[in-house]
């Protein structure tokens, strides 16, 4: 037997037509005592001899809190309510609204085609006072309901008894566990970190950074270096959302300290797999962050972008005086990019922006995606150029050896975005010029790309990518 029926009972075909007169009778009932509302009937279409389960239970329950509050957010009223959950022939509710009949029919519809297991439901919208629920989906401007097993017109399907009873208990069995593999993807900030360090090195063209068709700037690497480089980070980042997750207590630089601690060992599995080269040592300090700070909220159910600035300028707020604090006395050969632009034009660069709450991703990288349309390259490449533009990036200064090149910066993004950015031949082809340039002057736009991955990462978490 399917997991999902697992410790159903089976029902006799007189159960069936007994329920179905049963319910008849109490919809009726229910229109007669509410004529000027409308009824609505929730059910779940399970073929074959078990109905009901401990699974299809909390699949209705699930769905009808859902229906509810999409009604709500409609300003439509509950009236009567009435589930049931523990029958044989299936769980099922039964509810009186407010509203027209035409809006609940198209929510219900909708809440079938957009709910996670919305195509086991089976949501029936009737009224004394209106016959519009005869309206059928097509009418009403939604495609016809699709069958689970082949994706054809199901009204087809079952008039032509098109599946046998276990194809159908199949099709069900296996689109639950894709609904719950979805799930806990969803839930996965780490894989979610991987995919965006892995999107950022795929977008192209991009000035002078690496992507699959040319290493830029960067002759010591490739893209593969970076395939090697995000995969060796998966466990960091499943430490940094475990971190996040089960930290206790008010004080957050203790769960940053926690967080710095796993980052060490971290860069060493970056170096080992990338053969000492450095590909993502900023975004295992800024996305390492990012993961455990947006776990540490989503525990609490308080994730919001103001919510997660307030959260990371907690964790890092003594920063700046931990690790600058000892600059001066520090050997010059042993200082990296940002420490040397800190000294050199007080630019505190990665870690200036995490002290703040990252406003370069929450105010410009993610607005910017937000509004952004077309393919995900189109998308990603246009948010890189903008995010360039608008933002110090101390790698691209330390190349260039020094910050007028800001300006220069500017200068192209605008000119980029003039051109039409991603979505024309001549915005794509002033990139590739770009790239050139960049190239001839060593330039790199490393400080951007790990804003990007930041950007994709909450792109990601919020659902925009
Ligand atoms: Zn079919």
């Amino acid at each position: 037997m399917y997991g999902y029926l697992e410790g159903g009972i089976k029902v006799e075909l007189s159960d069936v037509l007994g329920i179905r007169e049963w319910r008849q009778n109490y919809q009726n009932n229910l229109e007669n005592q509410f004529p000027k509302n409308v009824v609505v009937s929730v059910k779940l279409n399970i073929p074959g001899e078990v109905k009901n389960s401990q699974v299809l239970k909390k699949i209705l329950l699930d769905g009808w809190m859902e229906l509810k509050s999409q009604f709500e957010e409609q300003n439509e009223q509950l009236l009567f309510l009435r589930l049931i959950l523990d029958r044989i022939t299936g769980p099922e509710a039964l509810a009186v609204l407010t509203g027209t009949i035409m809006e609940i029919k198209k929510q219900a519809i909708n809440f079938e085609e957009s709910f996670k297991l919305g195509r086991l439901f089976d949501v029936d919208v009737m009224s004394k006072d209106d016959k519009g629920y005869q309206l059928s989906r097509t009418q009403l401007g939604f495609e016809p309901r699709k069958c689970l097993v082949c994706n054809n017109n199901a009204k087809y399907c079952v008039k032509e008894q098109k599946h046998s009873i276990e194809e159908v208990q199949m099709a069900i069995s296996s689109y639950i566990k894709k609904s719950e593999q979805r799930e806990e993807i969803k839930f996965d900030l780490s894989q979610m970190a991987v995919s965006a360090l892995l999107y950022e090195v795929v977008t192209t063209p991009k000035p002078g950074l690496v992507d699959p068709a040319s290493s830029g700037s960067h002759q010591d690497m490739d893209v593969f270096t970076f395939i090697e480089s995000a995969q060796a980070l998966h466990p960091y980042f499943v430490a940094a959302q475990k971190i996040g997750n089960e930290f206790l207590g008010d004080n957050l630089s203790q769960m940053f300290n926690e967080l710095r601690r796993v980052g060490v060992i971290a860069e060493k599995r970056m170096y080992l797999a990338t053969n000492g080269i450095n590909t993502h040592k900023g975004a295992i300090f800024s996305l390492g962050i990012l993961v455990c700070a947006t776990a540490y909220l989503q525990k609490n159910e308080t994730f919001s972008r103001k919510e997660l600035a307030n959260t990371i300028i907690k964790m890092v707020r003594n920063l700046l005086e931990d690790d600058f604090q000892y600059l001066k006395q520090k050997p010059s050969e042993q200082l990296s990019a940002g420490e040397i632009q800190y000294l050199k034009y007080k630019k505190t660069g990665i870690r200036g922006e995490a002290v703040a709450g990252y406003p370069a991703v929450l105010k410009v990288g993610l607005p910017f995606l937000q509004k952004t349309t077309g393919s995900l390259n189109q998308r990603l490449v246009d948010t890189l150029m903008y995010i360039a533009a608008n933002v110090s990036d101390s790698n691209l200064i330390k190349r260039a050896g020094t910050v007028e090149v800001v300006d220069e910066i500017k200068k192209w993004s605008k000119a980029y975005f003039k051109k039409g950015g991603s979505k024309t031949v001549a915005g794509i082809n002033y990139l590739k010029e770009l790239d050139q340039l960049f190239i001839q002057r060593n330039l790199s736009l490393g400080g951007s790309a790990d804003l990007l991955i930041l950007t994709v990462f909450l792109g990601k978490v919020e659902g925009i990518i």
